[in-house]
């Protein structure tokens, strides 16, 4: 099955060779133990495929955010799922929009190399939720250390992790002209917090995401380790989620194409009634409709690219990208299911985890309503509803 945008060839082919390397058998049995893909993470790295928006005189690749996406719909198009290291992807990238000279220095080779993971982003907090200006985490300044207290939940890759970016609260919510400023971010050595106040538990889910609550006790952080000005981290986080709400998009169109290729195999070699199920029209349509959708889809993933490629303002189509995709991915995951019969409910055929897979995304990392509230209030000009 052909998408009718046919582009980057040389790395979507160099990204399906290593991927091919891993095959459905790997990213089941890893499921099925709530592992972590750890030699396909590695694979990655090392043939620098997770650097590839680190400008090369920090020693990455210097692409753009159209080749990153492409990479990540190939991993989920092979079978994979990218969640499991697209954090680097786009955390990287606050380091190198607002991070210091010295800390791009010190960050972002090592992890273009791989021997530093920067795969977490800790915002998230239980009694705030979407509300992110309502975060209760604090760090206070004591000398030339930040003390941080709180709570976060639902960050990921912690533990497959060497360093996290960190939002709290510098000034209290009650001492700031608007409720977005006041908070900063800061890079949090995971190995160390871990002995000095942070306290790590995972949360058992429904995808092998692994995600977890923090807690934090007086946790020091060295004041060299804040990005940019104080104050300004809940800006900084919204610069870089274009980019991520792109990446997501990209992983759902890789996942939506994988659905379909499953099912139209299947809906062509499975006769029930003497011929195969795929000739039934009630078959045949639901994966139309799905196939139309995700190209649609791909269309405005590409649109998002190219304006954030040439640096222009792209925060209309990122998120369009994201809903269409998490919702093509996610109509696409249930035609191929329902396709398959009760062979879609066996873990063999893979369908049901890359079903559970996919319908995060119309939760995390930016739920629907939250992007439908996005375009109403911004694109179509309706009062703002909270
Ligand atoms: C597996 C997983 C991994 C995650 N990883 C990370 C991570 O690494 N780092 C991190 O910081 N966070 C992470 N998250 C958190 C994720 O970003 C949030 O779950 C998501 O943004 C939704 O926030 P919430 O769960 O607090 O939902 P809530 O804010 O409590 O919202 C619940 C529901 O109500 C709806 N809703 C709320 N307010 C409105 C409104 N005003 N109008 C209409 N609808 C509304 C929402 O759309 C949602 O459907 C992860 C979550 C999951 C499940």
């Amino acid at each position: 099955m052909k998408s009718t945008i046919d582009n980057f060839s040389e790395i979507r082919e160099a990204v399906r060779a290593l991927c091919a390397q891993f095959p459905d058998e790997y990213h089941r049995k890893i499921d099925e133990e709530k592992g972590y893909p750890e030699e396909f993470v590695d694979a990655l790295t090392h043939a620098g495929w997770l650097a590839a928006m680190i400008p090369e005189e920090y020693g990455g690749s210097g692409l753009g955010l159209a080749e990153a996406t492409v990479v990540m719909e190939e991993i989920n198009r092979s079978g994979g799922n990218a969640g499991a290291c697209h954090g680097q992807m786009y955390n990287m990238g606050t380091l190198l929009r607002h991070g210091s000279k010295a800390q791009k220095e010190l960050y972002l080779p090592k992890i273009a190399s791989g021997e530093w993971r920067l795969q977490s982003m800790g915002v998230t907090e239980p009694t705030a939720g979407t509300d992110t200006t309502k975060i209760r985490t604090t760090a206070v300044k004591k000398g030339d250390k930040y003390v941080v207290n709180g709570q976060k939940v639902w960050i990921s890759r912690i533990q497959h992790s060497d360093w996290m970016i960190l939002l709290a609260r510098t000034t209290p919510l009650a001492e700031v002209h608007k409720k977005s400023e006041g908070m900063s971010i800061f890079m949090v050595d995971v190995k160390e917090a871990v002995k000095h106040g942070m306290t790590v538990r995972p949360i058992p889910n429904m995808v092998n995401h692994e995600t977890n609550e923090l807690f934090f006790e007086n946790l020091e952080i060295p004041e060299e380790n804040l990005i940019g000005e104080e104050g300004k981290g809940f800006k900084y986080i919204l610069d870089g989620l274009n980019a991520e709400r792109t990446l997501i998009a990209a992983e759902c169109i890789g996942d939506g194409y994988w659905f379909m290729d499953r099912a139209v195999k299947y809906a062509n070699d499975r006769v029930v009634f003497g011929r195969p199920i795929g000739q039934n029209q009630g078959v045949q349509f639901p994966l139309a409709e799905s196939f139309v959708e995700i190209e649609a889809a791909n269309l405005m993933r590409f649109r998002a690219c190219e304006l954030f490629d040439a640096h222009q303002k792209c925060g209309a189509e990122a998120n369009m990208a994201k809903y269409l995709a998490a919702k093509a991915s996610w109509e696409a995951a249930n035609a191929c299911l329902q396709t398959h019969g009760g062979f879609g409910f066996a873990n063999e055929y893979d369908i049901e985890r890359k079903f559970r897979e996919t319908r995060l995304y119309q939760v995390a990392p930016i739920s629907t309503n939250l992007i439908l509230s996005y375009v109403s209030e911004h694109l179509l000009g309706l009062p703002r509803s909270f």
